[in-house]
């Protein structure tokens, strides 16, 4: 199956350096949507170019009826200022690929092509799953199952139902030496909720707190109090993370201001404990302004939920990537990571399950790699064929038979 993958790679990486030299943001990807158009071109394909964004849906019919098989890959890129001085670093400033997005597009278009050659062994379909906004709460996963992405046709061969049985997504990681495939069953990774907190109390002259009401001493007890609501109320068995990464009050140093903020992210493994630390910065904020006779106003924005990979997918995964990369280059992770990922939604819907793919090549300390997100990650070219011979065989694992 690699070696056949291999077959694939020359194209997969010239499109992932295409794609590298021009990220884009957010739920609209054009460039990246016509790239991605350009190198399906000729397939057997039914597309659909989503409305809302520039999301593409293929949908690859095999000869056979059966059921449909999901594979996603994520198009956007992050806010960032490219660093790593490679060829193809980004020529557009402040945007980079730093999350591997475009290795996964160029992933899931060489599983496109290989899948499409086998397409008489197929007994139901693919569905091509290219979505841009994952990163920074655009939820492009979510729009386009709200634009009818899993509502599929009948199967051309006999007019079954054909649904959406099972969901695939791989994600590349700095983390791990390339080829390495990780998973687990369960939660995989965290909700991610926003949370704002605005305190308001009344400006005046530093000289005559009495005068006044000051904000930022209670701006400074509620973060505390935060970390204090964290460690005392959420099982440690059933984590919970409350960061506070911006604070943001007056103007100078001898006038008390009106206002303190607050922003922070929260994150969480099931649906008790992010709910239990939504109640909690709601009371914890609102308990320590009454205390001191500020007004707060507490906001939080409903981000991505867990991500639980489905049990049965995950061992899909595992034994595939056994017969792929070797079990030695197989791994079961202990537990789940805290960040976030739309590919949420899916899996809400589909059982399914993400794969954490290796990309830093063995000749490097992959403990000492720069992480997605930052400035100075570079993924390896190597692991491309092994993502595609991935996708592939998870798709013909329920469908050649
Ligand atoms: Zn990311
Ligand atoms: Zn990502």
């Amino acid at each position: 199956m690699l070696d056949d993958a291999k077959g694939f790679a020359v194209d997969a990486i010239a499109l992932r350096h295409e794609l590298h030299r021009w990220p884009e943001l957010g739920l609209h990807t054009p460039h990246t949507r016509d790239a991605v158009l350009a190198a399906l071109e000729g397939l057997p394909l039914d597309l659909t170019l989503h409305r809302t964004t520039s999301g593409v849906a293929a949908l690859l019919t095999g000869d056979r009826p059966g059921p449909t098989v999901l594979l996603r890959g994520d198009m956007d890129a992050l806010s960032l200022q490219e660093a790593t001085g490679e060829d193809c670093a980004s020529r557009i400033d402040g945007v980079m690929h730093a999350c591997g997005h475009d290795g996964h597009t160029a992933m899931l278009v060489g599983a496109a092509r290989m899948l499409a050659e086998r397409k008489g062994e197929l007994a139901g379909r693919v569905l091509f799953m290219f979505q841009p906004g994952e990163e920074t709460g655009h939820a492009g996963a979510l729009h386009m199952l709200d634009e009818g992405l899993l509502d599929l046709p009948p199967h051309a061969a006999d007019g079954s139902p054909s649904a959406v049985e099972h969901a695939y997504a791989i994600h590349l990681t700095p983390n791990a030496p390339t080829g390495v495939v990780i998973s687990r069953a369960g939660p995989l990774l965290a909700s991610s909720d926003s949370l704002t907190i605005v305190v308001t109390g009344r400006g005046g002259h530093a000289s005559q707190p009495h005068a006044a009401l000051d904000p930022i001493p209670v701006a400074c007890e509620i973060v505390q109090a935060l970390q204090t609501m964290v460690t005392r109320s959420i099982d440690v068995f059933d984590p919970g993370i409350v960061t506070i990464g911006r604070i943001a009050a007056g103007t100078t140093n001898n006038v008390i201001p009106e206002t303190a903020v607050i922003e922070g992210t929260m994150r969480a493994i099931s649906a008790r404990t992010r709910q239990r630390l939504q109640d909690g910065a709601r009371r914890v904020a609102e308990g320590i302004a009454s205390a001191h006779g500020a007004s707060v106003e507490v906001i939080m924005g409903d981000g991505y939920g867990v991500t639980v990979n489905d049990a049965a997918a995950c061992e899909t995964v595992l034994s595939v990537a056994a017969a792929v990369v070797g079990a030695d280059m197989t791994v079961r992770l202990a537990t789940p990571t805290m960040g976030a990922e739309d590919f949420s939604y899916i899996v809400d819907r589909v059982p399914g399950a993400m794969l954490f793919l290796g990309c830093t090549p063995h000749d490097r300390d992959y403990t000492k790699a720069a992480s997605n997100h930052s400035n100075t990650v570079v993924h390896d070219d190597a692991a491309l064929p092994i993502g595609i011979a991935m996708h592939t065989s998870l798709a013909l694992h329920h469908l050649s038979h």
